[in-house]
Order: C-alpha cells, then structure tokens, then sequence
C-alpha cells in the first residue's frame, strides 16, 4: 500500500516509536499485577493533563466508543438530555440519546461560532429536568471550538452532568475538568496523540459513577458498560483483555509530547499562522470566531469539485487531506493540524501543493500560501 502524506483531520501521523512500542513483548493483561499498576499509571498522567482528581479509563475501542458508552451508561427511558449543537459531532449526539431512550432537548447555535453562553442560560431557564448535557469541545468537521469549561460550569449550575467530546482538541484546547465540573470526557488516540487509532480515554466523574449506579434499569450493553470499568484496580480485573500493546504505544506517544505547554504553543502557531496565510490569499474560512488550533476548514471556490480536487492533491503531490461531512461535504477541505502533523515542514508542504492545486484548477490566489505561512509561523513562534 502506497502510503500517503497525511494532513488529514485524524487519523494522524504515526511516529516510529509508537509503532514499535506495539511489536514489544508483553505480558499477560489479565494475570499480571505489573499491568494494572502500569494501566493505572497511564491514566493518572491522563487525569494530570485533564487538570482533574477523577479518575481516568482507556478502553479498547474507536473515540464513537467512549461516545456511545457515555450516553449507554448514564441515560434511562425518558431522560431529558441536553444535546448542544454547533456542529455535526453536536448534533451526532442525538443519535446516541434517542438509542438509548433518552428525550432530546435540542440547543442549536450557529455553527460558524462557538456556542454562545448567554443564549444557552437563559435556554436553560425555560427548561426543567434535565438530566444530562452532551457537548463537543472542537467539532471537527468544521474545526469550530467551544468553551466548554464555561459550558460545564453553567450546566453544573443548573445541576446537569456533561459528556464532552474532547476528541480533536485534547491536549491543546485547555480542558479545566475538576474547575468546571466536566462529569465525562471523551478522548481518542488517533488524534492530538497521534498514537494508531483503537482506543479511547475517558475521564468520569464520581456524580457520574453515582449516576450510573442509582438507575432503575440495567445499562443495556456489556461493552458499552462503564461500570464494569470502576472498580477494575481493587478487584484486579478487567471486563475483558485488553489490548496491551496498543496501551503501551498509547504511553509512548504521550512520553513524545513530553512538554505539553510547549506542544500547545506551537499547535496555536501553526494555527495562526495558516489561518493569516488562507486568509491573505483571497480563500475563505468557514469558521467566523472560535477557530480550532487542531484542524482549519477552508471554503472551497465555485467550480472545484471537492473530489476531483482532494484527489489531484493525492497524485500529483501524494498528500491526502480531509474533507467534510454531512451538509458540508463537498463544500469544505480541511487540513488537520494536529500532533504529528503539526509541523512547520509538513504544513509549508501541504500549502505549496495546495495553492498549485488550486492553480492547476485556475483558482489564482492573491499571496502564497507557503510563503506566507512560513513568515507568520517565524513571527509567532
Ligand atoms: C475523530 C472524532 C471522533 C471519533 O470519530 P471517528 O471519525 O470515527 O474517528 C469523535 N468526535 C470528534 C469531535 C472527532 O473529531
């Protein structure tokens, strides 16, 4: 298989280290005590990054598992569950909340800013009973952020247990979840950590233990089921094998980002700069305010079929990109910035073949994207 320069919004690059550390030798998950204690270790680092006491779990399974097993855990028949929505992940909750029961209390902001706090309290004033919130911290389809840690304080306000999805933003968007009261947050490994796709980290909150614990009717699902997770340390047991060569690549490519505060600086650079670059260049960007420093999405101009166009990128320049989905397939490409990807080189690349592309397609920018990119980029960082 040839293998493509990934600049897309996730899976990213994977480096040679965390590939390796899969190849080692291992022990038996279930049987050995080593293991726990090394399980527990990477999940207390976790817990260190989320700024947060609650304890964490990683558990074998794609980001949507980590999802999934939030609104399968907390939510009954009936419940009302807030569902806020400025992007195609926000309103993906729905989905989630009505297979497992749960009523739908829909809050839609405008999806080319983040989700406006006065708007959603006094929403919330008019609205009683409900049990649990869902929100997306970057919706990456669109790259919008918000800020959730002053959602999660007005939801605790008004008594409402979160799941976040911090999938695209963690670590760099700050992610407070001890201050602000986020009950669940949702991470994966494919994206920020850039460690293979397989896993997904969550962080809960006692209140959401507690929650899952008080419900009149059994959680329908075995895998989906974060109870069978709370107690694993004490009783030295795991529902089921884990995959342990991931977990030790997982630890591998978190060893990588080593300095976080740095990662995030230079993630906010790149971010920066690409975005005065797009927009010196007469191309548009979707976003209005809250832009995401892990993935930009660009409008693509009249005319150029986002196909035919993504794949002129793959050929001529063997660099694959992202495009959108749902209602904003066809009309946005993205360039995923994150982790691996998150690079002065890998960006200088991906923007010199896409202003040739464009070219190629007789769109004429006004500046370089490239050069301009690369002067930013030395200004800010
Ligand atoms: C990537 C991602 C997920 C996981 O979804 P996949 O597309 O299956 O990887 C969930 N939420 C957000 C916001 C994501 O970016």
């Amino acid at each position: 298989m040839k293998v493509p320069n990934l600049m897309t919004a996730g899976p990213t690059y994977v480096r040679d280290n965390v590939k390796l550390a899969r190849a080692l030798d291992v022990s038996n998950p279930d049987l050995d005590n080593n293991f726990f204690n090394f399980y527990k270790e990477v999940c207390e680092e976790f817990s260190e990054i989320l700024n947060t006491k609650n304890e964490v779990r990683i558990l074998c399974g794609e980001a949507i598992l980590g999802l999934e097993a939030s609104c399968a855990s907390l939510i009954e028949k009936g419940d009302k569950v807030l569902v806020i929505d400025n992007g195609i992940y926000g309103n993906g909750f729905k989905d989630f909340v009505e297979l497992y029961g749960g009523e739908v209390v829909h809050f839609k902001g405008d999806r080319k800013k983040p989700i406006n706090i006065e708007e959603l309290s006094a929403f919330l004033q008019n609205e009683k009973g409900i049990k649990y919130g869902t929100l997306v911290h970057c919706d990456t389809p669109t790259g919008i952020v918000n800020d959730v840690n002053a959602i999660c304080k007005l939801l605790d306000a008004h008594g409402i247990i979160s799941i976040v999805d911090a999938v695209s933003s963690f670590p760099v968007e700050d992610l407070n979840v001890d201050e602000s009261k986020i009950d669940i947050a949702v991470i994966g490994s494919q994206k920020c950590l850039s460690a293979c796709p397989g896993l997904t980290i969550l962080s809960i909150s006692n209140r959401a233990f507690e929650a899952m614990e008080k419900r009149e009717t059994r959680i329908p699902s075995f895998y989906c089921n974060l109870l069978l997770w709370k107690d694993y340390y004490v009783k030295k047991s795991f529902p089921y094998t884990l995959p342990i060569n991931d977990i030790l690549s997982l630890k591998t490519s978190l060893n990588n980002i080593h300095d976080i505060e740095n990662f995030k600086i230079r993630h906010n650079a790149i971010g920066e700069a690409l975005r005065l670059a797009i927009k010196n260049s007469g191309l548009k960007l979707f976003c209005e305010e809250g832009f995401s420093n892990t993935v930009t999405s660009i409008v693509l101009p009249d005319g150029i079929e986002d196909r035919v166009f993504r794949n002129h990128l793959l050929t001529k320049f063997n660099l694959m990109i992202s495009g959108s989905l749902d209602e904003y397939e066809g009309k946005l490409i993205r360039i995923g910035h994150m982790g691996e990807n998150c690079y002065k080189d890998k960006i200088s690349y991906t923007l010199l073949a896409l202003e040739k592309t464009f070219a190629h397609f007789g769109v004429f920018l006004k500046s370089s994207l490239a050069n301009d990119f690369i002067s930013y980029f030395e200004k800010l960082y």
